[in-house]
């Protein structure tokens, strides 16, 4: 084992315990959660949600081979105050933002149940895979008590892969928003190429190796004293547990002036010009990351 794995904030900590089958990873956002927050004024509610879909995301996302796939969770509300949650991850580079209602939200509390944000909600988790232009996406209704546990359906679901997540974010004067996560899955045996259909859901490794996942509280992960590789060791001593650190994760936005003109481009040049300024230009702004592109007419007109 290297000394130098200890991963505190924005790499992911990947961790495997051959002997029960099970494969997991952690996580813990700082910086880079700063970062994405600050170009937004999201009440503390909103701030908490969208910190704990960020860590979702990456842990998810971080499972992708570094081949350029993208993976992005969606939110869509039934009705909730949470109007969209968006959020993606492609090689490292994490982005996302919610819509919301502010006075919808501000009588929600400040520990609303995931019903109370989204209504009857669903979660679509995509997977992108580049290099075999493969797309994956699954749907479940955005249920349990939080968006760990929606995500959880989603691999019962969809991947027949028995997992526990949990996420937890706060807030505080001096760090800012702090969230973190774990991701832990029980792989069938066997894992490649064998027919998933035959898992069975009441092995006693996977049942054990839950359990003490599930003693994992949610202030030490997102302590900044306690190392990543330390809250492995933590849970998981009595196992033989081999780590090793994830891709290193940053704001990523790929919002440019080339591609808003492109979206422009695909309204009819009547709309265009209602929707340009006195210059000749239509102002618009990333959702994602809040900057502001001013794209002239002649520039909608090159992607026609
Ligand atoms: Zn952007």
């Amino acid at each position: 084992m290297s000394e130098t794995i200890e991963t505190w904030f924005d790499q992911p900590l990947v961790f495997t315990i051959a002997a029960r089958h099970v494969r997991g990873r952690f996580v813990r956002l700082g910086p880079v959660l700063n970062t994405i927050m600050a170009a937004h004024s999201y009440p503390p509610v909103a701030e908490r949600l969208l910190a704990e879909a960020l860590v979702l995301t990456v842990l998810l996302g971080s499972t992708l081979k570094a081949d350029g796939g993208q993976m992005t969770l969606q939110a869509q509300t039934g009705g909730g105050p949470i109007e969209l949650l968006v959020c993606d991850y492609r090689g490292g580079e994490l982005r996302g933002y919610l819509k919301f209602d502010a006075e919808r939200l501000a009588e929600a509390g400040l520990d609303p149940t995931l019903f109370a944000l989204f209504g009857e909600g669903f979660l679509a988790i995509t997977f992108d895979q580049e290099a075999t232009n493969e797309r994956y996406q699954g749907i479940v209704p955005l249920e349990g008590a939080s968006i760990g546990e929606a995500a959880e359906h989603y691999f019962e679901q969809s991947e027949q892969i028995s997992s526990l997540i949990k996420l937890a974010a706060r807030h505080d004067a001096e760090a800012g928003c702090v969230a973190g996560g774990m991701l832990l899955q029980h792989l069938p045996e066997g894992e490649v190429g064998r027919d998933r259909l035959h898992v069975r859901h009441d092995v006693p490794e996977w049942e054990h190796a839950k359990a003490i996942g599930a003693t994992l509280k949610g202030e030490e992960l997102t302590d900044p004293a306690i190392s990543l590789e330390t809250l492995a060791w933590r849970l998981f001593h009595e196992d033989e547990v081999r780590v090793e650190p994830g891709v290193t994760v940053s704001r990523g936005c790929r919002c440019s002036t080339d591609y808003f003109a492109g979206v422009l481009a695909q309204f009819p040049e009547a709309e265009q010009r209602d929707m340009a300024d006195d210059q000749g230009k239509i102002v618009v702004d990333c959702a994602f990351c809040s900057r502001i592109f001013p794209i002239a007419l002649e520039e909608i007109a090159t992607h026609h």
